[in-house]
């Protein structure tokens, strides 16, 4: 429910209800019922507010298979069911190299390898069951200015229209993403590599329907994702995730849309027949960061402010809700044994579940970038192995397609 006060306390403080933190409490919300916790979600962004929403924008997530059982649990796959769009088949090339490497949905028994939402539309269903759980209390617009230890758990200072007010937590979950004032603030540092790449998003009308299937090219500045959506009046469309090199991406965004297509077509072909229409662009500069510390007495980092990947593998968020699903299990477990949610063991208890899913996921999307972004001849020739081998090798294919739906 949507909330104008706070109460004084909180089991659990969730700061910043993006795709992450809305999702967790969500998920907390309805594994805790027997336990009752007490939820309150604070947002820095005013709901509905589609121009200043750093989570629910102008992107699109592919969702993996395993995300989908997690919203499943949650209650919002019906919702859901309704604005994603499955896909099928995958198909991986390599610019300037023949052979294309195919995997598909039957093969793994399954309906699709995983669904593309837009943004926009995620962020309306998880709003929608955020203001209609009766147990979590949502704060938006409300920003949390600081955060300070106590004995149990941590007070935090938030600010809401103009006043300013102070609430203890036993738990703050932080999931406030990838530029957190506040993780600053507590001293905790991250490690960063930058892939002097950034991605340019746009959605782009299609000439054929593209029949379900999800296209990634290698190409020499980086991928370039192609993925399906659905059609928009009547017109097939695509969302599209190409990767530059840094400094690059400013000309594209701002060129006319016929030479924006040309280059495109350039890089992808015709697969999809001409490219029609193409919408708004952005850019988005890409790194790999992880938080030095994920947990400390009465806190715990979750989603972009505790680790961000490059999105080639569509993995960044699909891994935060793996984790989220972790933390909510582990945090209602702990409730109705007694323990408080904001304790060190039962925090490290999460992360030690965690951390292996963590390390393989980054360094299979870290891997992935560098081998795909190169025009390096060793590189290009384990490149055609590796496609190759996946064609090949059943073990590999299956891992690759494990991978890909999250699983
Ligand atoms: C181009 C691109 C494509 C991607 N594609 C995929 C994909 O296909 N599949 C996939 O799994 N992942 C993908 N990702 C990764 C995915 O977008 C991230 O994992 C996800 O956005 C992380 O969400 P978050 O909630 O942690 O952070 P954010 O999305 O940044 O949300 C943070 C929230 O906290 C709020 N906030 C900030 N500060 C405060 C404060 N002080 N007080 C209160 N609230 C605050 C913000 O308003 C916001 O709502 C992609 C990323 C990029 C850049």
């Amino acid at each position: 429910m949507l909330i104008e006060s706070p109460r004084n306390e909180y089991d659990v403080l969730v700061v910043g209800g993006g795709m992450v933190g809305a999702s967790f409490a969500l998920d907390l919300a309805r594994r805790s019922a027997n336990s009752s916790i007490s939820i309150c979600v604070i947002e820095a962004v005013a709901l509905g507010d589609q121009t200043n929403q750093p989570s629910f924008d102008a992107r699109s997530t592919a969702l993996a298979w395993s995300s989908r059982a997690i919203y499943e649990a949650m209650g919002v796959w019906k919702q859901l069911a309704a604005v994603v769009t499955p896909i099928e088949e995958i198909q991986v090339s390599d610019h300037g190299h023949f052979g294309v490497t195919r995997l598909h949905h039957s093969e793994q028994g399954v309906e699709a390898l995983g669904y593309v939402v837009e943004n926009r539309e995620l962020g309306t269903v998880l709003n929608a069951a955020l203001t209609a759980s009766p147990v979590i209390e949502l704060l938006a617009p409300a920003t949390i200015q600081s955060a300070t230890p106590r004995t149990e758990g941590m007070d935090v200072e938030i600010e809401l229209a103009d006043q300013r007010k102070k609430i203890n937590a036993k738990l703050v979950v932080l999931a406030d993403g990838g530029r957190s004032p506040l993780c600053a603030q507590l001293g905790i540092d991250h490690s960063r590599e930058n892939y002097e790449q950034s991605a340019l998003i746009t959605n782009i009308g299609v000439e054929i329907d593209h029949g379900n299937v999800a296209y990634e090219r290698f190409t020499e500045s980086g991928p370039l994702a192609v993925l399906p959506l659905q059609e928009f009046e009547g017109q097939a469309r695509c969302s599209l995730v190409w990767t530059v090199k840094s400094g690059n991406e400013q000309s594209l965004v701002d060129c006319s849309e016929e030479e924006f297509i040309q280059q495109l077509e350039s890089l992808y072909g015709n697969r999809l027949g001409f490219i029609l229409k193409v919408g708004q662009r952005f850019s988005y500069p890409l790194s790999l960061t992880e938080a030095k510390e994920q947990i400390r007495p009465g806190l715990v980092l979750l989603g972009n402010v505790a680790h961000t990947l490059h999105p080639v593998a569509g993995q960044g968020l699909n891994l935060a809700l793996r984790d989220s699903a972790c933390l909510s299990e582990t945090i209602a477990n702990a409730a109705e044994a007694g323990r408080s949610p904001g304790s060190m063991a039962v925090l490290q208890s999460y992360l030690d579940q965690q951390t292996p899913d963590q390390h393989q996921t980054m360094l299979f999307t870290d891997q992935m970038t560098k081998l795909f972004s190169s025009a390096q001849l060793s590189k290009v020739i384990t490149r055609k192995m590796g496609l190759l081998s996946l064609d090949l090798v059943p073990t590999l294919r299956q891992e690759f397609a494990r991978r890909a739906m999250g699983t």
